[in-house]
């Protein structure tokens, strides 16, 4: 058929994946395109996911500061909420790296075109042009003929069949508008699902004055770390929420003018209907594998909806690539990165490979939550013979300083090499030292490895030199 515009490289969805498979391809010499329905690039991460979500974290990070400096001496008045500068300043994030994204794209004469792709065969894709925020088809049409292709769609917030519709009820996009009923942000708050998204929500709504419950079907929060980091974050948390409802399900959701009434079934149920003011739905995100007419193209999909990959991140079809939240676990914006700079090489003729051992995950709560690797609690279940080694931040002077005694690092060591194949720290900072960790595991290193490695004193990140001493038994921070 006749096409509008031709490429070489034509990338679909302009998140994390898109646009670094999109920026790599176009300095690899491809004529790039890439279609986005959102008016802006970044797709979920940078417009309504990791960073959006971490200014608004940010900001309940200093009110839990402020509250907390009258122990230290210092005493601040009762926070007061601006909500419309408090919305501005998560914008003002947003904008800014959105913004600079369109100037990279320029940069490389990586062409944009606005709206919502679907495939007509292995290679031509239909875009119908989107407008304004809510992603309105307007009508209009381009056909895009390529040679090869990046499928980079991403995933969307699952959303549980029975639950009505109703303003009231929100997703984590929706949770991030920071909306207000009647005036005023909501008194009592319901969130299902106890992952990584519903707990940075849970924390920015309790920090703001929410009344929090979460629910969570399955017998604890949080499914990636080993459970001792879950056990020191939920002691931390204790008082953050009003009921945390474990092995628990919503069952039902009745939206009446006067509140959303739940009914809850499970171990931690509460007998009676629960009345809350706003509910955020954060029971996992299902990848858009069925929404682009992949079976078009002949790009195989699988029964929930994510495309299978090789480790050059080709599907079935050889010009057709995909990466990012769409070929699976785990839904991680460096993830995608790191796979779209391996489809966009394959996809020029080099020899890329995803071969990373690891991939690091972080819950940006209060106190953060970081792992990678290989668990504990996932090893000895595997039969698999591992050791570790933990160092207690009570024994950390900056921890001390910072009042953050209650964390820990641990590393886990292959008994038989003795090299270090994972690790977890729970703590203020948590995010930014575990790639340490990542590293050593990369590299092969072993406790003696890490422990000779001369950390600077007093940090937070030279509890992680501590944690191999005390695998190799020449801890002497201990008693
Ligand atoms: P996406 O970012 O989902 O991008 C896909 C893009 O494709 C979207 O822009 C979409 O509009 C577009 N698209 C889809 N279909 C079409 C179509 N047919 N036509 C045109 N365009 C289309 N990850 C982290 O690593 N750290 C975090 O702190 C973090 N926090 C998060 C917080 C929240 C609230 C959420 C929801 C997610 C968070 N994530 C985080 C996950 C992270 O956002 C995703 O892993 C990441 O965005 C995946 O990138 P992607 O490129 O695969 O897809």
């Amino acid at each position: 058929g006749k096409a509008d515009l031709e490429c070489e490289m034509l990338v679909l969805g302009a998140g994390p994946g898109g646009y670094s498979a999109a920026f790599r391809a176009a300095d690899l010499g491809m004529r790039t395109v890439i279609v986005e329905r959102y008016a802006t690039l970044g797709g979920v991460c940078l417009n309504v996911g990791c960073i959006p979500s971490k200014a608004l974290l940010h900001v309940a990070a200093v009110m839990e500061e402020a509250a907390h400096a009258a122990d230290l001496g210092v005493s601040f008045a009762a926070p007061k909420v601006d909500l419309d500068k408090l919305r501005a300043h998560k914008e003002k994030v947003v904008g800014k790296l959105t913004g600079g994204l369109t100037g990279m794209a320029k940069a490389r004469k990586v062409e944009t075109v606005r709206g919502y792709g679907h495939f007509l065969d292995a290679n031509h894709l239909e875009v119908e042009e989107t407008t304004g925020a809510a992603q309105d088809k307007s009508g209009g049409k381009k056909v895009i003929r390529f040679q090869k292709c990046i499928i980079a769609a991403g995933s969307a917030a699952f959303h549980l069949p029975f639950i009505p519709r109703d303003p009231r009820i929100v997703d984590s996009t929706g949770a991030l508008e920071l909306p207000t009923f009647n005036n005023a942000l909501p008194k009592k708050m319901l969130v299902i699902g106890g992952g990584i998204i519903g707990l940075e929500m849970a924390t920015v709504y309790s920090t703001l004055g929410a009344k929090v419950d979460v629910v969570e079907m399955l017998d604890g929060l949080m499914q990636g770390p080993d459970r001792d980091l879950v056990k020191a974050w939920e002691k931390q948390n204790a008082k953050r929420f009003d009921k945390l409802m474990l092995k628990t399900k919503t069952v039902a959701v009745e939206a009446k003018p006067d509140g959303l009434w739940v009914s809850f079934e499970g171990e931690q149920a509460p007998a009676e209907v629960q009345r809350y003011d706003m509910i955020l739905q954060s029971a996992g995100r299902a990848p858009n594998g069925k929404k682009i007419g992949a079976e078009q193209a002949g790009v195989a999909v699988s029964e929930r909806g994510f495309i299978p990959v090789d480790s050059q991140m080709r599907t079935n079809v050889p010009h057709i690539f995909a990466i990012g939240d769409i070929v699976g676990q785990p839904m991680l914006a460096h993830k995608a990165v790191h796979e779209a700079h391996v489809a966009a090489e394959a996809a020029a003729g080099q020899k890329s490979h995803f071969d990373a051992s690891v991939i690091p995950g972080v819950a940006y709560t209060h106190p953060e939550v970081a792992w990678v690797g290989v668990g504990e609690d996932e090893a000895k279940k595997a039969g698999r013979k591992v050791s570790s080694a933990k160092f207690p931040w009570a024994a950390s002077g900056r921890a001390i300083a910072n009042g953050a005694e209650y964390g820990f690092t641990k590393l886990v060591f292959d008994e038989e090499t003795h090299r270090v194949i994972g690790g977890g720290i729970v703590g203020p900072n948590a995010g930014d030292m575990i790639g340490e960790i990542a590293l050593a595991i990369e590299m092969g290193a072993d406790a003696v490895d890490i422990g000779k490695t001369i950390h600077p004193h007093p940090t937070l990140g030279e509890t992680i030199g501590m944690a191999a001493e005390v695998a190799h038994g020449s801890c002497t921070d201990l008693p």
